[in-house]
């Protein structure tokens, strides 16, 4: 839950999953749905397929137990060099360092690396200085330690220089350069999307909802029919096709329901929701792995991404 979302973010879904799955047990044997809905609006929804998915290997393969050796633990869905090495000191105690973003600024501001840090050279660099100076004893406590300093005392912004308690060994500190480092690449701007969503009643007033297929981003989730609008099309064009080739229904698009904006790690986009009735055709779900025709009141069973989520909600304004 760590990778990518922040502590006072996660801490309340961590309680929640933890009472919800108490065992690997329980965690292996619940649906992908009663876990992508556990894990609703945290995003990175990879992390927690893959969660389930490993849970499932351990108890199929492991007998129940967590593995306690690297080999066997990079084997796992979803378990990098970084969740490896944070398994196996914090929950093992044995001696692997575990340099997230915090970590690395420290280090990268220690020994004044110049070079940009988001650079696998000075990536692998950092590392090696953290297997270095990682000590035998008490591991853990060091990952940790300087984990914390980097979130507490060896901010971005603004370090406090005065009151740390490594600032004697700081070579950043030394030069002047704690408020330079570390040096980041120039991101490109985030390209941007259009896209579309189609709000879809039947004469009962039910909605129809797509699950996208259990790969790729926000795979396995909940959505409103449509997709992204291609180079030649307006919207109400690109909303007709994507539900033509998700579902093989032809719809009538009517007014639009709801603009939002979201932003993922690599794009930005624009979800334009539109009130819409089917047309012609039975729904088949072709281009989706499933389809439901659902009660308003029942789109909270199901998990949904951010942006569907705010539709919704456009859509329960609409309806109060
Ligand atoms: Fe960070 Fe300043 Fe401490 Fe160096 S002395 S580790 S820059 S807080």
């Amino acid at each position: 839950m760590l990778q990518q979302t922040q502590v006072d973010t996660v801490i309340p879904y961590y309680h929640r999953f933890l009472k919800q799955f108490p065992t690997v047990e329980a965690l292996a044997k619940a649906s992908l749905q009663e876990v992508l809905k556990a894990w609703e609006n945290m995003g990175y929804y990879a992390r927690a397929r893959h969660l389930h998915a490993a849970a499932q290997e351990i108890v199929k393969r492991m007998g129940g137990m967590v593995p306690n050796t690297w080999d066997e633990l990079i084997g796992l869905p979803g378990i990098g060099p970084y969740t490896a090495a944070a398994i196996l000191s914090f929950a093992f105690d044995k001696r692997f360092p575990t340099v997230d973003g915090n970590a690395q600024r420290v280090l990268c501001r220690l020994h004044a690396i110049q070079g940009p840090i988001d650079q696998s050279s000075n990536q692998s660099e950092i590392h090696d200085l953290a297997a270095q100076i990682i000590p035998s004893e008490d591991p853990a406590y060091f990952n940790h330690g300087i984990m914390e300093l980097g979130a507490t005392i060896c901010k971005p912004r603004n370090p406090l220089c005065h009151a740390c308690p490594v600032g004697d060994l700081c070579l950043a500190f030394q030069k002047g350069l704690q408020e330079v480092l570390p040096i980041m690449r120039k991101r490109k701007p985030l390209p941007h999307k259009e896209m579309t969503a189609a709000v879809i009643r039947d004469n009962r007033g039910q909605l129809l909802i797509v699950q996208r297929p259990n790969q790729g981003l926000l795979g396995g989730l909940w959505k409103f029919p449509g997709g992204m609008r291609g180079p030649d099309e307006t919207l109400k064009q690109g909303l007709r096709r994507h539900v033509r080739e998700e579902l093989g229904i032809g719809i009538r698009v009517r007014d639009a329901l709801a603009s939002v904006d979201h932003a993922y790690t690599h794009f930005r986009i624009t979800l334009h929701a539109f009130q819409c009735a089917r047309r012609n055709g039975k729904p088949r779900a072709i281009g989706c792995h499933e389809y439901q025709w659902v009660k308003i009141d029942r789109l909270d069973d199901f998990p949904f991404s951010r942006a569907d989520r705010k539709v919704i909600e456009a859509l329960w304004a609409k309806n109060a």
